[in-house]
């Protein structure tokens, strides 16, 4: 059993890349070189991988495709001066005076539906949508009220550290394998929900989309998607990564910044697991596999939004939610690390193209369009290799949004059992969504907002806390949080 979280990072330097110098006056940890074994080669060269930690111990990781700092030329910031207290070290009760030793969530098992259910306490704490001088995923503002920033550099390309406020997390030296049981009762088993719960931040700009990414920027964005997939999957009981967005405050995100997450679960997900369960029922009965069958007979239908040389978008054909569309690679890939870079660069311009349609989909009393509240997530195979067969590499995307300013609500059989009833149907979406692309194609890509950013210079000048010099801040210390619901059903 391992008893430390530091996340293994490849040894392996790239071709050509140079490990940074340390700046100085930096700790000595040493800046990590930008890993290759997982990365193809692909148009876009590998994002320069900078390896540090936050001052509560947490991992952060910088990505970087800006050309000082893929070459070395420049480095990041890698000491974080918050003077937060070691969150692997026993701390004080301020109530009781007792020393505690650090302990993540636990899980309950549900014996009426199989399931563990972690109960995240902490997760309560969470400043909800600050203003935008005080949050914690723009980069640091010298000379700022609001000192509390989850990422120490003036500026980032793409950023990944663990979540403060984790729903899953494994303290140093914790047995996986502990259970015992609630009020004693063997009839309610309990586990600590030892897994990782990262954040990623998309872009610098607090104002930008995943949308309005450079094909460039998105790729480097895939690439820490594929490596943190990895590097999480790479630890002890583990049983599935997860990274997924959830974008727009109608789903319930707490901070506007770009950014998303990765979660690694200790336990099989409830969906993927009926996934697999099905998978197998498909193989026992028919002999081929299921995900593979649906992507090829999807993309003969109907209900296709879009086909590159690697890639697919449709519309499944027993979609539930009023928007909802999938992405498959052509191939049959188990995860996002077994991308070739050709696949990688092909997504790149394809995933942010389909969002700036989808955000076309709706459109207000005047025709200007509505930018989409979605949850997006990334399934992929599970560490058992029982299953890994099963599964492919596919990404769904779905909205909550069924009209312009209406929403669809899980009321009582969904929300009570589970049945689902559409209140449109696939070709409907597929028809639209079609439209709403063609649309965006003409319209043509954003002004990139890290077009031009991300030289050694200060904040993006779009940055909202940096431009607004002297802002009135509302820094709390205590309760910032990077969380967003990332349970949010
Ligand atoms: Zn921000």
């Amino acid at each position: 059993m391992t008893d430390s979280f530091v996340t293994p990072i490849s040894p392996q330097p790239p071709t050509g890349h140079s490990t940074p110098a340390e700046q100085p006056g930096q700790p000595s940890r040493a800046a990590q070189p930008a890993p290759t074994s997982s990365e193809p080669e692909g148009q876009h060269g590998p994002a320069r991988l900078t390896a540090s930690k936050l001052a509560d111990g947490r991992d952060l990781f910088y990505y970087d495709d800006s050309p000082p700092y893929v070459t070395g030329q420049a480095t990041r910031r890698l000491d974080d001066p918050r003077p937060l207290p070691d969150r692997t070290k026993p701390f004080r009760d301020p109530d009781s005076g007792q020393i505690h030793q650090p302990a993540g969530p636990e899980m309950r098992f549900d014996q009426l539906t199989g399931e563990w259910i972690p109960m995240a306490s902490q997760r309560m704490n969470r400043t909800f949508l600050p203003a935008a001088a005080s949050c914690p995923l723009c980069p640091a503002t010298p000379g700022s009220a609001y000192s509390d920033g989850e990422i120490p550099d003036t500026d980032y390309d793409v950023a990944v550290f663990e979540n403060r406020f984790p729903s899953y997390w494994r303290p140093p030296g914790q047995d996986i394998d502990a259970q015992w049981s609630l009020d004693g009762q063997a009839l309610w088993p309990v586990r600590h929900a030892s897994g990782r719960c990262e954040v990623i931040c998309f872009s610098p700009d607090h104002q930008a989309s995943v949308a309005s990414l450079s094909p460039q920027r998105m790729r480097t964005v895939i690439q820490a998607w594929a490596e943190r997939t990895a590097a999480l999957m790479a630890l002890e009981g583990i049983a599935q990564v997860f990274p997924f967005e959830n974008r727009g405050p109608e789903i319930g995100v707490t901070l506007p910044h770009p950014h998303g997450q990765i979660y690694a679960y200790p336990e099989l997900p409830p969906k993927t697991a009926a996934m697999m369960r099905q998978a197998a029922a498909w193989r026992a009965t028919n002999g081929s596999k299921l995900l593979t069958e649906l992507v090829e007979t999807e993309a003969a239908g109907p209900r296709v939004i879009a086909q590159t040389e690697h890639w697919i978008a449709y519309v499944p054909a027993a979609a539930r939610w009023p928007v909802e569309v999938h992405l498959s690679p052509l191939r049959d890939v188990p995860d996002l690390p077994a991308l070739t870079g050709a696949e990688c660069d092909d997504l790149a311009s394809l995933y942010p193209r389909l969002l700036r349609g989808l955000d076309r989909f709706f459109l207000d009393d005047a025709g200007q369009p509505l930018p989409l509240p979605y949850i997006s997530g990334w399934h992929q195979a599970p560490s058992d290799p029982a299953l890994r067969d099963l599964a492919r590499l596919h990404l769904q995307l779905f909205s909550i949004r069924r009209a312009p300013g209406k929403l669809k609500y899980l009321a009582g059989s969904e929300s009570g059992m589970g049945a689902w009833i559409s209140d449109t149907t696939p070709e409907r979406i597929a028809t639209r969504l079609r439209a709403a692309l063609a649309e965006a194609d003409a319209a043509g890509p954003p002004a990139a907002p890290d077009s031009q950013a991300t030289l050694a210079g200060p904040a993006s000048t779009s940055d909202v806390g940096s431009a607004v010099p002297g802002h009135s801040t509302t820094p709390d210390h205590g309760a910032a949080s990077t969380e967003t619901p990332g349970d949010t059903p």
